[in-house]
């Protein structure tokens, strides 16, 4: 490990690992740490990913793709199955990753491009001169080492700390972590190429619970319940439990993991003198669906170029740095979170009546594609009261 980078990255998720290859590619010197052992491990998600976004940043590959969706399918509190069947969904709407494999393919790439890569490699706290960050104090197996940069880019996850280090307030409510477990079901019955969502007061309050196929007869069969609804004996694997029980009797746990995402609003700003924050640690992840894969290499590839910018410029400062958080603000994917922020307030306040409603009068509808924005359109037209319910986001998408 040099002692000196242009940019230090801090965690080798899917943010990291663009922002370092996105660098590398720029010429500048990177640097990835992840204080894992291994890069990918634990899965702590459903890795689900839309088409588009996959390709917006990488080509599928089989050694990563579980599984390819055609369909989805949303079950109401009431039992009720809505289908998108895949002329509504569109063909290959998405992919189930395997992410063990895919993140990996993503360091691997920042790798090639030139970047450094260290595991078992902790930052354990931020280098500062005159109140800008300067790198970080790393720690691995037991040697602390200072490492300087010019750019410091936290890709640190949900768990961040390093920004909170930096004088960033980084809390979230208990209310917006959702409160998560999965598991991998081996010898399941499911449709290999639909995804299922359930949603419920009683199933998994104020969140969903999904089956995700990873292949045939193995899924990945998860739940996020808002943390403020968790506790003993109604924490989410207790839901999860109930759930598998029921629907899964012969399935064969293969995997069981617990974790947590945020579904707040992003931070109120995601840059500092130095630092740039990105992906989960910026609380960029899309708060209806608690999808951040994208969000995160969105936000790392953005963070890499702006730095890249304004290190030929000699100035990294946090007036320079701004250009990366008023440019995904402005962006589609802080439209959307701001957006889907509104929805998801709404949603988990309504009881199970109104969400049946909702899935009933949307189910007869013939929706020509499947989109959030497209869906939340078609509710409102057949629930005029939700227009006034959701007041100004109603005016925004009209
Ligand atoms: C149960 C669950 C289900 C999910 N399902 C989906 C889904 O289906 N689709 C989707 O798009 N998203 C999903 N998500 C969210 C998705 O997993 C994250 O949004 C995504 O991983 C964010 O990428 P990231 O790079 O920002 O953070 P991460 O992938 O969390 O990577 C951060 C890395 O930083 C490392 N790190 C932390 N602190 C330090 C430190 N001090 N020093 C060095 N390294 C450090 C961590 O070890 C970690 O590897 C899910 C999340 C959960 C919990």
């Amino acid at each position: 490990m040099k002692n000196k980078y242009d940019i230090l990255v801090i965690g080798g998720g899917p943010a990291g690992a663009i922002a370092a290859k996105t660098a590398a590619e720029k010429g500048l010197s990177a640097c990835i740490v992840e204080k894992r052992p291994a890069i990918g491990v634990p899965v702590r998600c459903a890795e689900g990913i839309g088409r588009e976004a996959l390709h917006e940043f990488i080509d599928p590959d089989p050694r990563w793709i579980s599984a390819e969706m055609t369909g989805a399918s949303i079950i109401a509190p009431d039992g009720f199955l809505m289908k998108l069947e895949s002329a509504l969904a569109g063909n290959k709407v998405g992919y189930i990753l395997d992410r063990k494999f895919f993140d990996r393919e993503l360091v691997w790439k920042a790798a090639e491009a030139g970047a450094d890569v260290f595991v078992k490699t902790r930052a354990s706290s931020p280098l500062m001169e005159d109140g800008y960050v300067k790198g970080a104090k790393v720690e691995c197996c037991g040697k602390v080492t200072k490492v300087t940069a010019d750019v410091v880019i936290a890709a640190d996850g949900v768990e961040s700390k390093f920004s909170r280090w930096c004088g960033i307030d980084t809390t979230v409510a208990m209310r917006e972590i959702m409160s998560s477990a999965q598991y991998v079901l081996a010898d399941v019955d499911i449709d290999e190429h639909s995804t299922v969502f359930y949603l419920g007061n009683e199933i998994a309050p104020e969140g969903y619970l999904w089956v995700f196929p990873k292949g045939k007869r193995i899924a990945n069969v998860g739940i996020g319940i808002s943390g403020k609804k968790s506790g003993e004996g109604h924490r989410a694997k207790d839901y999860l439990d109930r759930f598998v029980k029921k629907t899964f009797p012969k399935g064969k746990q293969i995997e069981y993991i617990a974790g947590g995402v945020s579904v707040c609003r992003p931070l109120e700003c995601t840059v500092a003198d130095g630092l740039i924050i990105a992906g989960d640690a910026a609380r960029v992840v899309d708060p209806l669906t608690g999808g951040g894969i994208y969000n995160g290499m969105y936000t790392g590839r953005l963070a890499a170029e702006v730095a890249a910018e304004c290190l030929a410029k000699g100035d990294v400062s946090k007036k320079a740095l701004m250009k990366y958080d008023k440019t995904w603000r402005a962006s589609k994917m802080g439209k959307v979170i701001e957006r889907n922020y509104h929805i998801k307030e709404y949603l988990i306040k309504q009881p199970d009546e109104k969400l049946n409603e909702i899935i009933h009068s949307v189910s007869k509808l013939n929706l020509k594609e499947f989109t959030t924005m497209s869906l939340i359109k078609e509710i409102m037209k057949v629930n005029p009261r939700l227009m006034l319910e959701l007041g100004a986001l109603a005016a925004s998408i009209h």
